[in-house]
């Protein structure tokens, strides 16, 4: 096996969170070969927000370099030149399968590993699927989720190749709402569906929800409340035709996006670090976590 690359900081997720820690410690002072990023995706950090808004445009689109960090906040754009004159590793398309705090040592899915000094968690969340229901249905084809890149692309590709077709939105929140807005934008027939009696209910009153709903509306998306999807039906290729509602309607589909939520990316650490309301659990000034 390979001798494991030591680094005296490990950023483990190359996400946003990743890209703003990055340039503080640039701030801060760093030797060249100090700190290092580990992320699962192939693209140095990013603003994340932008994909479910200016990633969608159906025109002058968003795209990569264009909005990474820290432009979100209106800093310095960090391209992955910014972090080699920075003398930061970025190691990208690296997904980090086994932590082990006491011997600070991370395993990446090929078996390289890594150890550091000082360990900074920036695993961020994943998304909330319907099949962890046991949604009959849920891992058809064109039924999509959006937390990084790679998703987006792949939605992007969908909404080229059912220009015109019908989109179901599963969920009412931050997601739902975005989703609903980009492809009716992009002249898909947009049917919302949620559970609950209006969109956003743990930050919206009932009359700012009806503000947006009615908005919505004059958009032509129409929105069904008070009931959830139970399954999908697909065709013969496994794409995606239908979606089934708890109250026995069917809404046609080409292209369904959910939005039902998020839980972080804590696995890894099980049985390492303390846990508080399904997150790690870390005191004010935890910022960076070591079991020391
Ligand atoms: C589509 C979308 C729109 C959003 N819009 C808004 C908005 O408008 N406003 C707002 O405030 N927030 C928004 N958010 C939330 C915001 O993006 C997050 O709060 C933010 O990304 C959290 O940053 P993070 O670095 O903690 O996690 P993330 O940005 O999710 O980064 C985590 C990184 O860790 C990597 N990773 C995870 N596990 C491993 C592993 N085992 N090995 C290697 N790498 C790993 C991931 O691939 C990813 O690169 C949005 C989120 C999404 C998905």
């Amino acid at each position: 096996m390979a001798e494991a690359k030591h680094f005296k900081y490990v950023i483990l997720g190359g996400g946003v969170a990743a890209g703003y820690a990055a340039r503080e410690f640039a701030k801060q002072g760093l030797n060249p070969g100090e700190l290092a990023i580990i992320s699962k995706e192939a693209v140095a950090p990013y603003e994340r927000p932008a994909l479910s808004k200016g990633y969608l445009f159906p025109q002058g689109a968003a795209r990569l370099p264009g909005f990474h960090v820290c432009v979100g906040s209106g800093g310095e754009r960090l391209l992955p030149e910014w972090y080699s004159e920075k003398g930061i590793e970025l190691i990208l398309s690296t997904e980090i399968v086994k932590a082990n705090l006491a011997s600070k040592t991370l395993t990446s899915a090929t078996g390289a590993t890594f150890t550091y000094d000082i360990l900074i968690i920036a695993t961020g969340s994943t998304v909330v699927q319907l099949s962890d229901f046991g949604v009959q249905g849920a891992d058809s084809n064109n039924i999509f989720y959006l937390r990084e890149i790679d998703d987006a692309d792949r939605l992007v590709a969908a909404i080229q190749a059912k220009k015109d077709g019908k989109a179901v939105i599963v969920g009412g929140g931050y997601i739902g709402l975005e989703l609903g807005a980009a492809l009716q934008i992009n002249n898909l027939d947009v049917t919302m569906v949620y559970p609950e009696p209006w969109c956003m209910p743990r930050l919206f009153t009932a009359g700012i929800a009806a503000f947006y709903e009615g908005y919505y509306a004059n958009k032509g998306i129409k929105i069904v409340k008070g009931t959830v999807a139970v399954g999908f039906d697909s065709d013969a290729n496994g794409d995606v035709i239908a979606v089934r509602l708890k109250d026995g309607r069917v809404l046609e589909a080409d292209i369904v996006v959910v939005g039902v939520g998020g839980r972080p990316l804590t696995s890894l650490f099980k049985g390492q670090v303390a846990e508080d309301k399904g997150g790690i659990k870390v005191r004010l000034n935890d910022l960076i976590i070591c079991p020391c």
